[in-house]
């Protein structure tokens, strides 16, 4: 095996000046632990050796550089006096200081502690790779690209303190070989929280006709986009209320900021700003991940419900006894008020729990505890028989929510 690892160099060697990293690239999968230009420069002192001897050596004078004391050595290979540039890479990493310094231009001003290095060669590099492995193997190699992201992601560490990050990084620097530049993406900044809707009137999310001049989405992210400068936002909320229902239970949501150019902002005092508001209050922020967000869209929380319900006709304390019937599974059909963007079909849910409250004879509310997806208006009314059994079926006349509040959502397991 020895034998065979000192004929490859010879023959890399042979070719032309190659550089350590190059060299000891051919070998990347021997000796764990090694860096390329490490392997490199070993695999170069050890064929001295064979040199020193006198053993007949026939290799490309420009990779002997150093200067050496053996009388041997001084009669079989005459040191080169010109640097050449390495076949391979082209002196790419001879020169990774010129990319550092590009890199650390494009990261001006961005506030980031992770990073991914993506490269994009350049025809020519990707050639020269081919073209030594056609010559001698591919045993024991690495691409030059892993190596190129390896080295320049070390130098960032220790240069800039930051850490590469595979999985999800708060920036990824793009180098592109070809064109010469850099180019810095900023990831989202994920900020988890939960907030209470005080005020009827106001949707969820950005209202895309203008109809609703604000939202929950807009009064939390407001003062978030001018602490991280983002270019935009969206809202990841577990589940909505309606526009014309309070949401007084502390429903969980993610805020993605994209394209934040800080990261590093206090989120007591967002909190604090955020409250300012009379419409919504939020608690518990923290940052977050893209992982949460698939998390809140998949889950199914119980939610509590107060609604104050009006009827067309009398009713007695007696008849809302009946309404503890509703407890149990029901079956709704999409309603008619949302069929315009929902597709017809049959859904089961099941009523936990309900309380009523009489207030006078055409008014009483219901507090109702229902499995996620439940429509409550048409629970109330009966959606004209899509929803069953319902109160306004129970009761044996016409049913009308007038208010409704959700008042609780269960923990998300
Ligand atoms: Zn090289």
């Amino acid at each position: 095996m020895t034998m065979r690892v000192m004929e490859k160099v010879e023959m890399i060697l042979k070719l032309g000046y190659v550089c350590d990293h190059c060299l000891g690239r051919q070998f990347a999968q021997l000796l764990e632990g090694y860096s390329n230009d490490e392997r490199g420069r070993l695999l170069r002192k050890v064929f001295l050796m064979s040199a020193d001897a006198q053993r007949k050596i026939d290799i490309d004078r420009a990779n002997i550089t150093e200067q050496f004391h053996s009388e041997t050595l001084k009669k079989t290979i005459k040191p080169s006096k010109k640097h050449a540039k390495c076949i391979v890479c082209g002196g790419l990493f001879e020169n990774l200081d010129k990319w550092i310094g590009k890199i650390r231009k494009a990261l001006g001003g961005i506030e980031f502690d992770t990073f991914l290095i993506g490269t994009k060669l350049n025809a020519d590099l990707i050639g020269r790779e081919e073209w030594l492995w056609e010559k001698v193997g591919i045993d024991y190699c690495e691409p030059i690209k892993a190596e190129i992201n390896r080295e320049i992601g070390k130098r960032i560490e220790k240069e800039l303190g930051k850490k590469a990050d595979l999985k999800s990084p708060d920036v990824n620097i793009i180098i592109n070989f070809s064109t010469g530049r850099v180019k810095v993406e900023k990831n989202p900044l994920f900020i988890y929280g939960e907030y209470q809707k005080l005020r009827r009137g106001i949707p969820q999310t950005i209202w895309p006709s203008g109809k609703y001049k604000t939202s929950v989405q807009q009064i939390i992210a407001k003062p978030v986009m001018s602490a991280t400068r983002g270019e935009w936002h969206k809202f990841h909320g577990a589940g909505r209320e309606d526009i014309d229902a309070r949401c007084l239970g502390w429903r969980p949501f993610v805020l993605e900021i994209t394209e934040p150019k800080k990261r590093h902002i206090d989120l007591d005092t967002l909190e604090k700003k955020i409250n300012k508001s009379k419409s919504v209050r939020v608690r518990h922020l923290r940052f977050s991940s893209i992982d949460e967000v698939r998390q809140l869209k998949s889950a199914k929380p119980v939610k509590t419900y107060a609604a104050l319900v009006k009827t067309n006709k009398d009713i007695t304390r007696k008849d809302l006894k009946k309404l503890n019937n509703l407890v149990g599974e029901i079956r709704q059909w999409t309603p008619l008020r949302v069929s315009h963007r929902r597709s017809n079909r049959c859904r089961k849910r099941k009523v936990l729990s309900l309380k009523v409250r009489y207030i006078n004879k055409r008014t009483f509310l219901l507090t109702v505890r229902t499995e996620a997806g439940t429509y409550i208006k048409e629970l109330i009314s009966g959606d004209s028989g899509r929803t069953k059994p319902s109160v306004a079926e129970i009761l044996g006349v016409q049913c009308v929510c007038k208010q409704l509040d959700v008042t609780k959502i269960d923990k998300i397991k």
